[in-house]
């Protein structure tokens, strides 16, 4: 195994997870299995009970674990399939060391951050080669800025490992900010500098900078110099990672322009074939040059916040270059449908999507926008809380049931909808204790689910929700015109609800977003992408 660490420096937001999975993405088209990963040295064991507002969304894995946005990306820009093996927080590290203690394992030491917290982080780096033999490079990204106290330890880690298996077999990234000060009209590469130095301090020597830019032309011949010869390493391992032009996806193809991926083959001494990108590059020509154009408004209550719904928004840029089409999303502050109405609000839109979501604030809002889409025909896909929110608004305005809600949102509603399941009654900690990860479910033929899902009589997504459609409701709720898709295969749980005479009216309560890839999009994206470009009169 060979092992790439990627660093950041400067200031924190910089993109490396991004500049990380774009390198993945071109590794993976030479042919080398590589696997992505993330340490974040912030003391929560997982991200799940951190607010959109502190850390984005919180993507989910197939086995359930809740982690940090960047799996998606990694997940996304290349094949694997992650586990909660590839998240390693600081939370725990400590929190094993700690039980550790408890149990005896140091007994008679005195236990300390090095070697013990230290050894609990190269264990991870460890278990995860050995459950992964057929993997050819690992890739660490470490969250946070070199120079942050929480992220010292980490490094230290890296610095141990990198002297234990080979300095050979390591390859040591450093992603940097080259600020513009416009009075001087220049970048400036001094905070680089110094933010290598930091890293020197701790023993770890970059073997290459990528510098983020706007324009790549910013890191001119001058600074590339300067740069290599203040941080050691080659002119040309001084790469510039500009600001995209038009979509995410042209990261590996700007890398690339730089032979960022032959000069890491090269450092871990891998002879691999040139990467094909045809593929890659055919998929960004489908978002430049779209051929037609659709209007989706997302509705939900962290729509000011670009990572809320990071993967949502990524599947339907997946399934618009599918289809050729430009996909405009409308965010839409459900709050504000409350205020106002949903016609003034949304106006006219090819397409809602309500999101998933947690708590009551703008919940009201997001029912009134499920009912404009049901009544006027337009296209709508509802997830996680879009399908509880779709039921509840059936139930109020179909079938008259007068107050329908869920219990999280009003624990003593007449008609709970949605309610809790008897196991997770008394479930009374937060962390890790939703129906999470995946699950298989049993897909009804004759409906529109089957029909997205090519026939699929099985089909296998993630789940992160406590509530559940109430089951007591079934049978009214159908007699009224809801059709229910797909319940899962062990619990009979409720998994997707249609309403067969809406042009396009769908919703799941698990999430297709964290399974939908750039030259694949999910079904049920691609499903809603070509209903509203049909409700908006898109022609082939
Ligand atoms: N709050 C809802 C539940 O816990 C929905 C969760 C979600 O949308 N991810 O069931």
């Amino acid at each position: 195994m060979k092992y790439i660490f990627i660093t950041g420096g400067v200031v924190s937001s910089l993109g490396k997870g991004l500049a990380a999975s774009s390198l993945g993405a071109l590794l993976e088209q030479r042919g080398i299995k590589v696997m992505m990963q993330k340490f974040d040295p912030y003391l929560n064991v997982d991200p799940g009970t951190m607010s959109p507002y502190q850390h984005g969304e919180v993507y989910v894995l197939d086995d359930g674990a809740e982690c940090d946005l960047d799996l998606g990306h990694y997940e996304r820009f290349t094949s694997g399939v992650l586990s909660k093996f590839n998240n390693l927080t600081s939370g725990q590290v400590f929190d094993t060391v700690i039980r550790k203690e408890r149990n005896g394992a140091y007994l008679g030491k005195t236990v300390q951050y090095i070697p013990h917290v230290t050894d609990e982080i190269q264990n991870r780096l460890d278990e995860v080669t050995k459950r992964n033999p057929d993997v050819d490079i690992l890739m660490t990204e470490i969250g946070g800025t070199v120079g942050d106290i929480e992220g010292h330890l980490f490094l230290e880690a890296l610095r141990q490992f990198a002297h234990k298996v080979g300095r050979e077999n390591v390859c040591f990234i450093h992603v940097t900010l080259l600020p513009k000060l416009r009075a001087a009209g220049e970048v400036k590469t001094k905070p680089t500098q110094q933010s290598v130095a930091k890293l020197r301090e701790i023993g770890i020597m970059p073997d290459m900078i990528v510098c983020r830019v706007e324009k790549e032309e910013e890191l001119d011949e001058s600074n590339r110099r300067k740069i290599a010869m203040f941080c050691n390493v080659d002119e040309d391992s001084v790469i510039p990672f500009s600001d995209v032009e038009h979509t995410i996806y042209e990261g590996p193809l700007n890398l690339r322009k730089h032979f960022m991926d032959r000069l890491v083959v090269r450092r871990l001494g891998m002879d691999i074939h040139n990467p094909d990108i045809t593929q890659w590059q055919e998929f960004v020509d489908k978002i430049i040059n779209p051929k037609h154009h659709v209007k989706i408004a997302v509705v939900g209550k962290y729509i000011e916040l670009q990572d809320a719904y990071k993967s949502i928004y990524e599947s339907i840029t997946h399934a618009g270059a599918h289809h050729s089409t430009k996909v405009e999303v409308v965010r839409i502050d459900s709050e504000e449908v409350e205020e106002k109405s949903a016609k003034e609000v949304i106006g006219e839109v090819c397409g809602i999507l309500i999101p998933g979501g947690f708590g009551d604030r703008g919940t009201e809002g997001k029912i009134q926008a499920t009912q404009y889409a049901r009544e006027n025909n337009i296209p709508f896909f509802g997830i996680c809380l879009g399908m509880q929110i779709a039921s509840i608004e059936f139930a109020r305005n179909v079938c008259g049931l007068e107050e329908a809600n869920s219990t999280e949102f009003d624990k003593d509603t007449k008609n709970p909808i949605i309610s809790l399941q008897e196991e997770q009654q008394d479930i009374e900690s937060k962390g890790g204790t939703m129906r999470l990860g995946s699950c298989e479910s049993i897909v009804f033929s004759g409906t529109l689910a089957s029909k997205l899902y090519d026939n699929a009589d099985r089909i296998s997504e993630r789940h992160r929700h406590r509530y559940e459609f109430n089951s007591g409701y079934q049978d009214l709720m159908q007699e009224k015109g809801l059709m229910i898709s797909s319940v899962s295969a062990k619990e009979g749980l409720v998994e997707i609800i249609e309403i067969p005479s809406h042009p396009f009216f769908i919703a799941a309560q698990f999430h297709p977003e964290f399974k939908s890839k750039p030259n694949k999009p999910h079904p049920l994206f691609a499903g809603f992408i070509k209903a509203s470009m049909d409700f908006c009169g898109c022609k082939d």
